[in-house]
């Protein structure tokens, strides 16, 4: 899509701090990092949010879940736990319209969020 940062951030257009990629994915550091480790993980094709997936998208979902999130936390050595969140529209606190992952370690996380 031709104004999504995140697209953008998947085609190279702008820089990022690459942490796993493959054909379907990328992931990288957070700009503004809340843990001492901070990730996002994106589809390269461009999916609004969680609460757009499709029965279609359900391969690519469960890569996401299944191999490339415990790849990024095996890499990263968040053995003692880390927090996947995927703000999902106004009321998640979604700020850009790709879908994205967060995936937050290094630290003790709080609960409830704000
Ligand atoms: O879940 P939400 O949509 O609010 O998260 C967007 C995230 O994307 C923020 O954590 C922000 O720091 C990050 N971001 C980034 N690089 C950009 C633009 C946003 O890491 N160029």
């Amino acid at each position: 899509m031709a104004d999504c940062i995140f697209c953008k951030i998947a085609a190279k257009e702008i820089p990022a701090t690459v942490v796993y990629e493959d054909q379907l994915v990328l992931a990288f550091k957070d700009l503004e990092p809340q843990a001492p480790f901070h990730a996002l993980v994106i589809p390269k094709k461009h999916i609004e949010s969680v609460g757009t997936l499709t029965p279609e998208d359900k391969e690519l979902a469960g890569h996401i879940m299944c191999e490339v999130i415990p790849a990024i936390a095996k890499e990263n050595k968040l053995d003692n736990g880390f927090r996947v969140v995927a703000n999902t529209g106004e009321d998640g606190g979604q700020t850009v319209k790709h879908l994205h992952f967060h995936v937050l370690g290094g630290r003790s996380m709080q609960w409830p969020p704000g």
